[in-house]
């Protein structure tokens, strides 16, 4: 990987470097690596900064760095110390040998590609679940040494954000990113001109440049086609994340997947296995193809001769999820796609369509990436059920259980999303080296042991944080919407740190059922108003095309005019990592509500377990195996039903549980004003789920089930 190393040429590190006070030269280095976003103390260096800016410039360092006016007193504390401490910390990381995985080795590192990647708040290049958790797994695979090298699009406009009117109508707006403010670096040659990579794309050289983002040891690769030359709409390519304009999205996956392929080449990166993360990226293993054809090799030949180095992840049943291109489609994007592969149309479309499909039936991204790869997995248990009798056809004579499709269950970073009260609880409880072996379910059975008030004093803390955000951004929120004044500040006065509060947020589509929150107005109000009451704490983006979506939100939002609503219901908007990181710790109930078997995983319920909240959701997705009888609750929903009978069930056991088992635990107090009951299943779910929905865990099941031969 030498070509990508920083190398001498000037470069926006040297940059902020010349800028700093000396004393803050390590706090400008590690600001360039979002390691700093996972230690325990990282947060720390930058926000002790200048705590106001940091906030303001969504805790994004370079920004920090660049624009605060205060670096002076700063270098004057103890920073300097603490980051050069940090610093070395990083250094030594980086300095380690790799640990060999699955045939992969430094010189030969595994390529994960992926539209979408969550890294952190202040690098939006995600829209949800998909993104987060590669994200997540880039993170684990540095902890982890494992080469590995990310490949992606850098997205200028990032996701949409959001905000609503009086009416909850919800808007969208995009604001621009400056790559030159933030923490990432164009890749550049040995003479130090960027490397850039061409794609032919409508019958014309698109020029795609390179980005590097460094996440602890592993390189994450990001390809911008805002490069002066190309063509105004070449230019907004890689602009917005799932354009809907569908020539731009095809265009977009096949800057994805043949400009990654290249970007690789370029950087002289040989690749020991493409693991393409969904079917964005499914264009991939043509391009690896069309390297073998100079050798003479046919079509079919070089297709399985890249087979065995390509593996498939698929994260939704949902269709629209599994998107097709007509084959006119494809010829009007790629019209040059056949003749660089030296293949009839006929052929080549045959990979992406089931077998037996019509000559003039539609290519599957999906569909590639089965053909192309040597083994694929779903994310969950329940949802590898569900794409092997999904995906039955397109593996002739096989039954069900035949399907070659496996599974690995999501798992998410526990350092990323773990709260530091808790972190730090258990790392007294469970030894100091306890997160290296987070995967070993003996060394959660401490948990057990731990003190009730201690467990307790974590959980408080983090309830503390949740409604203090609350009150400052219901407050924000709602004056920038033009609310009445006491309206404005109700949520304010009246959210309670200890009050049992229960969270939804996620992506509003249709198959998440936000709308059974409301479905049983009376019982609503009937936990908000009791003298034992609930508060709840919703968030979740519309996609900007989904109107059934938008009018959900609205629905939510209309009920703000019942009594109680406005001072115990606080809707946030914008969610994003760093929302999404305060709320599912904050909570003490985490409710999920799919409709089954749509839920290919959901991760956030196990960001929400490690931090001691409850998980209360619906039996689908990854919630299917974990739950044990005691470690939560969870609600049968059985398939096949009339949807509008079986929401009113899910709705009518969501409340139940909610009045009969959560708020009388909640608040059933000893002597010591310790809720017993609660504390025990908050231990329960800790043992039985914290070693088996971590990404450690989740990565050694890629490495021993997919990534190795
Ligand atoms: C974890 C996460 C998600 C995914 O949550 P699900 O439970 O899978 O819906 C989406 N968005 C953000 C910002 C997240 O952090």
């Amino acid at each position: 990987m030498a070509a990508i190393d920083a190398s001498s040429a000037p470069d926006p590190l040297d940059g902020l470097l010349s800028r700093v006070p000396p004393a803050l030269a390590p706090l400008a280095r590690l600001a360039f690596n979002y390691w700093w976003s996972w230690q325990p103390d990282g947060e720390a260096l930058f926000r002790d900064v200048d705590p106001e800016r940091w906030a303001s410039c969504e805790h994004n360092p370079v920004r920090l760095l660049s624009e605060t006016m205060l670096l002076d007193r700063a270098a004057g504390s103890d920073l300097p110390g603490r980051s050069a401490a940090a610093l070395a910390r990083l250094e030594a990381e980086l300095a380690a040998p790799a640990a060999p995985t699955a045939g992969a080795s430094a010189e030969r590192p595994i390529a994960y590609f992926s539209a979408e990647f969550g890294i952190h708040e202040s690098l939006p290049v995600y829209a949800g679940g998909l993104g987060v958790l590669a994200g997540d797994l880039l993170k684990q695979a540095s902890d982890l040494r494992m080469p590995l090298v990310g490949v992606g699009l850098f997205y200028r406009r990032g996701y949409f954000h959001q905000r609503l009117d009086l009416s909850g109508l919800q808007h969208e707006f995009w604001t621009e990113l400056d790559p030159e403010r933030l923490p990432m670096r164009p890749v550049r040659s040995e003479d130090g001109s960027p490397v850039t990579v061409r794609v032919a794309l409508r019958g014309h050289d698109v020029a795609l440049r390179l980005w590097r983002v460094d996440v602890g040891r592993v390189p994450l690769l990001l390809l911008d086609s805002n490069v002066p030359g190309n063509t105004p709409v070449d230019r907004a390519l890689t602009s917005q994340l799932y354009v809907a304009e569908r020539d731009m999205r095809l265009m977009q996956y096949a800057a994805l997947g043949i400009g990654g392929v290249r970007a690789l080449r370029a950087l002289s990166i040989d690749a020991s296995l493409v693991h393409l993360n969904e079917g964005h990226a499914a264009l991939a293993p043509l391009e690896l193809a069309r390297g073998l054809r100079a050798s003479g090799a046919s079509f079919a030949e070089s297709i399985a001769a890249t087979r065995p180095s390509v593996v498939f992840t698929t994260h939704t049943p949902v269709a629209a999820g599994n998107e097709r291109y007509e084959a006119s489609d494809i010829r009007r994007v790629l019209p040059g796609l056949c003749e660089e592969l030296d293949v009839s149309e006929d052929e080549l479309f045959q990979l992406g369509r089931h077998p037996g499909a019509g000559h003039g039936s539609p290519l599957g991204m999906t569909e590639l990436g089965l053909h192309t790869s040597r083994a694929a997995n779903a994310v969950s248990r329940r949802h590898g059920e569900v794409a092997r009798a999904m995906w039955q056809g397109f593996f002739p004579g096989r039954s069900r259980d035949e399907v070659p499709i496996t599974h690995v269950t999501n798992g998410v970073h526990l350092a990323t999303w773990m709260r530091a009260p808790m972190r730090e609880l258990l790392r007294r409880h469970l030894g100091d080296d306890w997160e290296s072996v987070q995967s070993h379910a003996e060394r959660w059975e401490r948990v057990s042991s731990i003190p009730d008030e201690e467990l307790w004093q974590a959980r408080n803390a983090l309830r503390a944080s949740l409604v203090e955000m609350v009150r400052r951004r219901s407050v924000r929120d709602r004056l920038d919407r033009g609310e009445a004044i006491d309206y404005v500040e109700a949520a304010a006065k009246t959210f309670d740190e200890g009050v049992l509060t229960v969270g939804f947020a996620r992506r509003v589509a249709t198959y998440k059922r936000l709308h059974l929150l409301t479905r049983s107005p009376e019982r609503a109000l009937g936990l908000l108003g009791s003298d034992r009451p609930i508060q709840v704490v919703i968030a979740g983006k519309a996609h900007p095309l989904d109107e059934d979506a938008k009018h959900f939100v609205q629905t939510i939002f209309a009920m703000k005019r019942a009594p109680g609503v406005g001072t115990r219901v606080a809707f946030l908007e914008d969610y994003d990592m760093d929302l999404a990181r305060t709320m599912v710790a904050g909570c003490d109930v985490w409710v999920n509500m799919p409709r089954p078997p749509s839920e290919a995983s959901g991760t956030s319920g196990m960001k929400a377990v490690l931090n001691g909240t409850l998980h209360l959701s619906v039996l689908d997705g990854w919630w299917s195996e974990a739950f044990d009888g005691a470690n939560g609750w969870g609600i049968a929903s059985p398939e096949g039903d009339d949807p509008a009978e079986q929401d009113r069930r899910d709705a009518d056991r969501l409340y139940s549980i909610l009045e009969s088992e959560a708020v009388p635990d909640f608040y059933q107090r000893d002597p010591l004003g310790l809720p017993r009951a609660w504390l025990q299943r908050i231990k329960r779910s800790l043992v039985s789920l914290g070693p088996r929905f971590n990404a450690k865990r989740m990565l050694e099941d890629y490495t021993a089930r997919v990534y190795s031969r």
